[in-house]
């Protein structure tokens, strides 16, 4: 089979010292499994570099979209091996370039020599000036530019090979997921939480999500729009499971028990509640929200103190300093902002106090709350729990 060689380079696991090996490992597990689509499909760690091989006839752009889409991985080339010999670099790069001519509009370029086995003889300089004289005999419309080419052509002299390649596509970095535990995500089906799901996996967490709704009031069709935004971070992460629980029941006794102006507040602290109890009875560490400081009157640094007083599990609110701005630009690059903006009614929406207090007093809510059998409530929520597996 013939097929495509990629350079696949990684970011942040370059930097761990004696755990390296374990982050190399499981990233280099983790891109396998993003290409296990492929038919026999190669990768391996070489210099430093992930070396993957994928069969010729798979447009680039669609393995580069999965290698980029991997935790962990920095950025990514398609590239060219050469062996080690300066005249066959040179012959491979003026065959690599008149391709290149083919597929873009290249009028001038540049060779950029690198040379990280240094008993290779000729400096990078030097092959550099080499390398670019052969294409420019290979390639007659080509001119050098070193100032501003349109394309530049880098030739990256490894202990192994040399790799001759044009471009870098970002990766987004991180660290390979499932090397820092895993978190529960409370997943509604706005703009913020799948940002802050994103964001915690990024960092190498494994993510199970939580979702409420208050059927009938919310509709089979808000939870469908839940399910697809899960769908786009399992693109990431691979299969999300979501448990999922009608929040009803609780909002009518808090509706009838408490005072107006608190119903956010006391719903949000059941929401901890039942997230923590499936937090810990499917081994997850931590939560995860997409609160974000000020945002809403549910957000005020009060009304955190106020929601996070009723679990004991550490709480991570990875947008708490973002700007809403911010936040929906990086929804739109996850591709998760055009599933969120649809209208669908969320179970926070469904009684919405007129006029929300906005600087809780805990022992006030503690006092309204009293009114109500919390651990029944919370019990009965976790045993009436439906799971839903999402595949990418
Ligand atoms: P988002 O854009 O994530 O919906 P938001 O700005 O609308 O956030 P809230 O509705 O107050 O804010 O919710 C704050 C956080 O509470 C959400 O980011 C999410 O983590 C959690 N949450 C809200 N609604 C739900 C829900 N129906 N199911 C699970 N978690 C929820
Ligand atoms: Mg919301």
């Amino acid at each position: 089979m013939d097929k495509n060689l990629y350079i696949v380079r990684c970011g942040e696991v370059a930097l761990k010292g004696m755990n390296r090996p374990y982050f190399e490992r499981i990233l280099l597990e983790r891109l396998k499994k993003a290409l296990s689509c492929y038919e026999e499909t190669e990768a391996q760690w070489i210099d430093g570099l992930m070396i993957v091989r994928v069969d010729a006839s798979i447009p680039e752009d669609e393995v580069i979209e999965r290698c980029v889409r991997v935790f962990g991985v920095a950025s990514v080339s398609a590239a060219v091996e050469a062996p080690k010999d300066i005249n066959e670099i040179g012959r491979l790069a003026g065959e690599y370039m008149l391709k290149a001519i083919e597929e873009d509009d290249i009028k001038t370029f540049k060779v950029k020599g690198k040379r990280a086995d240094k008993s290779f003889a000729i400096e990078s300089p030097e092959i550099a000036r080499q390398v670019g004289g052969m294409v420019l005999k290979a390639c007659k419309v080509l001119n050098v530019d070193v100032h501003r080419p349109d394309c530049i052509l880098t030739v990256d002299v490894r202990r192994e090979a040399a790799y001759i390649f044009r471009d870098k596509v970002k990766g987004f970095g991180g660290l390979p997921l499932g090397t820092n535990g895993k978190g529960l995500i409370l997943m509604s089906g706005g703009i913020d939480s799948p940002v802050a799901a994103f964001m915690m996996a990024k960092r190498g967490m494994s993510i199970e999500a939580v979702h409420f709704h208050s059927y009938p009031y919310t509709s089979p069709r808000a939870q469908k729009k839940v399910e697809e935004l899960v769908g786009v971070l399992a693109g990431y992460m691979g299969t999300v499971k979501m448990h999922v629980i009608n929040l009803l029941p609780i909002q009518e006794e808090i509706v009838k028990n408490c005072p107006e102006d608190e119903t956010t507040l006391h719903v949000r602290r059941f929401m901890m509640r039942i997230a923590e109890e499936i937090a810990k009875k499917y081994g997850c560490m931590m939560l995860i929200t997409g609160e974000d400081l000020g945002q809403v009157a549910s957000q005020t640094a009060e009304a955190l103190v106020v929601t996070d007083s009723v679990v004991s599990m550490p709480v991570m609110r990875p947008l708490i300093a973002m700007d809403k701005v911010d936040i929906i630009d990086k929804a739109r690059e996850i591709g998760t902002y055009d599933i969120s903006i649809q209208p669908y009614e969320d179970c926070c929406t469904v009684f919405l106090p007129k006029h929300p207090v906005t600087k809780p007093k805990i022992a006030r809510i503690e006092k309204s709350e009293s009114k109500l059998d919390v651990d029944a409530l919370v019990e009965a929520a976790v045993a009436s729990e439906e799971i839903v597996e999402i595949r990418p």
